[in-house]
């Protein structure tokens, strides 16, 4: 027999699959409403300027070498990167009490937060994470690769194309106690539907009264609401009370830096001792795994975290993100609901956060829409509105109005 018959042929990645198809796409007015990463308003990748200025004073430092980094990461970025998303005065930092390490940007940070619960997390039964229906789709993967199981938590209401906050209190309190959930910090993904502050707080207390463990996933810090801090607000609130849990932090989107593999796993355990004791295991696991992470963009983050003057440039690069994208949602809906008066309620559009968009629409909708206008979306009806521009947005407002008729 042949050494690899017995392997199956996987199907292709459905997001990578859609880039391919509007690739090969040669209509003129082709949109590709599937990718996760930001564009500028004439559809191309954006390095932001102050990524640009990073670059420029790694590239002058004749003190910088290529060693190793030693294997949690470059101390300057994590320990910014730290204060970056648990606030500078948060009680953890002040009592030395999170662990940090630098990762392979956030799917590295997942991966290691789940290898490490798969090692050490005293599970209630077996080994499940509850994941939020729909999530990530990469979420499943990730922790059955380590041996967790996921079960889905209900989360998104299609009635509404908003949240299910009954269905999601009922999956918090039917849960074994202890259960581990994953939790989006900001700017869900795929449906952009949060929580508010106050369905945050309320199930901030079913986590305190069962015991459960907050998996905290942030791959939009800043992209939410364009601003840092009131991104970070509901895990910072969870470690305030005292809840456990880690969070997995990526650069990738609110930097620029997809390909460069930035990203940091924090753990908050509930003391220093126990953070010696999880920051030693985690270092375990890690060098057995990639040795040390990568050096370039984690030195373009720590020079941008650690200045004044640069961290200030990014915060305004953030906002030019975050309100173009913004003023794409006002635009779509103000298409829809004033010039074209599409049946329906497109209130969702404006009301949801961060990257995406759930539409509402139906996958045969959805298919209807790459088939007869060249415009690339998942057929869960899910939108970047990164990939949304003044030069297409009426054609996109025109063609979901088609659909919905
Ligand atoms: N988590 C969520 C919810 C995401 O949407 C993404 C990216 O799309 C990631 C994590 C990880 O991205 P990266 O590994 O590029 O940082």
């Amino acid at each position: 027999a042949e050494t690899w018959e017995q392997v199956p042929l996987a199907p292709e990645d459905s997001i990578f699959k859609l880039t391919a198809g509007y690739k090969a796409d040669t209509h003129p007015n082709k949109v590709n409403l599937g990718v996760g990463a930001y564009r500028d308003n004439d559809n191309k990748p954006w390095v932001l300027p102050v990524v640009r200025k990073a670059q420029r004073i790694i590239a002058d430092d004749t003190s910088l070498d290529h060693e190793y980094l030693p294997i949690t990461g470059l101390a300057s970025f994590t320990s910014a990167a730290a204060k970056l998303i648990l606030g500078a005065d948060s009680d953890s930092l002040k009592e030395g009490r999170a662990v940090s390490i630098q990762t392979i940007s956030g799917t590295g940070a997942n991966h290691s937060g789940a290898l490490f619960l798969s090692r050490f997390y005293n599970f209630n039964g077996s080994k499940q994470i509850y994941l939020s229906n729909p999530t990530w789709a990469n979420h499943h993967a990730i922790f059955r690769n380590v041996g967790i199981e996921p079960v889905d938590y209900s989360y998104y209401d299609p009635k509404t194309v908003g949240l299910d906050f009954d269905g999601f209190i009922g999956s918090l309190k039917s849960a074994p106690e202890r259960s581990v959930f994953l939790l989006h910090a900001c700017a869900h993904n795929p449906t952009g539907v949060d929580p508010t502050q106050d369905q945050w707080k309320a199930i901030a207390d079913i986590f305190l009264e069962r015991g459960h463990y907050a998996f905290f996933d942030c791959a939009y810090q800043g992209f939410a609401s364009g601003d840092l801090d009131r991104d970070a607000w509901a895990l910072r609130y969870f470690f305030g009370k005292g809840i456990p849990g880690l969070v997995c932090q990526s650069f990738a989107k609110n930097a620029g830096l997809y390909g460069e593999r930035v990203g940091a796993l924090h753990v908050i355990p509930p003391s220093k001792e126990a953070a010696d004791r999880v920051k030693s295991q985690i270092s375990v696991l890690q060098r057995s795994e990639i040795s040390n992470p990568p050096t370039y963009g984690a030195r373009i983050v720590s020079l941008i975290l650690n200045d004044e003057a640069l961290f200030a440039e990014w915060k305004r690069d953030i906002v030019t993100m975050a309100e173009r994208i913004i003023s794409m949602r006002k635009e779509l809906f103000r298409l829809l609901t004033e010039e074209l008066k599409t049946p329906g309620s497109w209130n969702h559009i404006t009301d949801q956060i961060g990257m995406f968009s759930f539409t509402g629409i139906n996958p045969s909708q959805s298919k209807a829409m790459t088939e007869n206008a060249h415009i690339y979306l998942t057929t869960n009806g899910r939108i970047s509105m990164a990939g949304l521009n003044t030069h297409n947005v009426r054609y996109v407002a025109e063609s979901l109005d088609k659909v919905a008729r």
